[in-house]
């Protein structure tokens, strides 16, 4: 018998996992998949840290969550700063005076603002109520040409115009010459991977790998008091009210024999007909120095029964959708549901780890 039954080795589950260990619980954690680390796994070819499900790139504005991740890892001073290449242009990212002088030829502030005051007037927008409305507003009718609306496309395969806003503001939007991808006070990437991390996290838990709680639903929920359940909330109910729609990737490796492919850990290619959005060549993520280098293209697909779910779309329809399964989440007594698909959220790293934590503070204190 267990405490807890945790369902999914990422990093939700794994730091619920080491806080209720650290206090005398006992924790079962299982993973359909046969390694631990969820998204967040790394696996070494050619002595290169590879991102296998995706750039995870650590970054936070609160000094616990920085201290805490630190506890487990060295992290380097790696700053995200991808380039995008629109047909062959290349413009740094985020949104900043380089992209604006590369594009205009504008040299001061000033000047950028108000090239960028003109493109909104012309495009009449004035209060933003979806992606390509906000995006104009932000950084005018060039730039979501040429760098959002093309990209925007084919990583969410809908029109920008049936978007949510909020995802275009997690970039900055900079009025100086600085090609930092986050605002955030602390970043980096953990020297040697994230699944070390997990490891440390996971120990003093018992893990089975490779075991689909699905399969066996009834055997585990009865093995544990509690169950904390980090995968898709819909499925957990069977889909009973209708199905949650999620972005998916195919993501395709290639080991070449070249020691820099691109110059840069992460490009864009921000054009509609280029058939993925972006190539990471994960080396540059630790400054490596190998003879090799290993990049992998991301090609965004619609999520079906039995894909990958990476990112939840949060329109109208799934957010009302994701709400009422919410309403039966809060009826349960002994399941907690967390993470990006037990809680249908955007969530980044960071956010993560401050909800696990919160969580697993709150309920150990029961
Ligand atoms: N985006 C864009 N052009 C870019 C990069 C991002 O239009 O070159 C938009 C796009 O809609 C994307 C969103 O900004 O989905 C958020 O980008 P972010 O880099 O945060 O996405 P993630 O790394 O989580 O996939």
């Amino acid at each position: 018998m267990y405490d807890y039954l945790i369902v999914g080795a990422g990093l939700y589950g794994a730091v619920f996992a080491y806080e209720a260990t650290k206090k005398g619980k006992k924790c079962l954690v299982i993973d359909k998949r046969n390694h631990i680390g969820g998204n967040v796994y790394t696996e070494k070819v050619e002595e290169i840290n590879v991102h296998k499900y995706g750039a995870h790139i650590f970054h936070t504005n609160n000094k616990e969550i920085w201290e805490y991740v630190n506890q487990f890892a060295e992290f380097n001073r790696y700053t995200n700063s991808p380039v995008a290449n629109y047909n062959g242009e290349i413009y740094n990212l985020p949104f900043n005076m380089n992209t604006f002088n590369k594009l205009w030829g504008v040299v001061t502030p000033e000047q950028a603002k108000q090239k960028i005051k003109e493109q909104r007037e012309a495009a009449g927008v004035k209060e933003p109520k979806n992606l390509e409305e906000q995006a104009i507003s932000l950084v005018g009718t060039d730039i979501y040409e040429k760098l959002i609306k093309g990209y925007t496309e084919k990583q969410w395969g809908r029109s920008a115009t049936e978007l949510p806003d909020f995802i275009i503001k997690r970039l900055p939007v900079r009025f100086t010459y600085d090609n930092n991808y986050f605002n955030d006070k602390y970043q980096g990437i953990p020297v040697g991977g994230y699944t070390g991390i997990i490891e440390k996290m996971l120990d003093g838990s018992e893990v089975k790998l490779g075991v689909n709680f699905f399969e066996n639903r009834q055997k585990f929920e009865n093995l544990a008091n509690k169950i904390v359940f980090t995968g898709m909330i819909d499925e957990f109910y069977n889909y009973k009210f209708g199905v949650l729609e999620y972005r998916s990737l195919v993501f395709e490796n290639e080991t070449l024999d070249n020691d820099n492919y691109q110059g840069n850990a992460v490009v864009n290619y921000t054009d509609r007909e280029t058939p993925y959005t972006r190539i990471i060549e994960h080396k540059h993520f630790e400054f490596g120095t190998q003879d090799k280098t290993v990049i992998t293209k991301e090609y965004p697909t619609e999520w079906k029964k039995g894909d990958e779910p990476y990112y939840p779309i949060n329109n109208k329809q799934n957010t009302e959708l994701y709400h009422k399964y919410k309403a039966l989440a809060e009826q349960e007594e002994n399941v907690i549901f967390g993470g990006r698909l037990g809680t249908y959220r955007y969530y980044d790293m960071h956010q993560i780890i401050a909800s696990a934590l919160k969580t697993v503070n709150e309920e150990l204190i029961k």
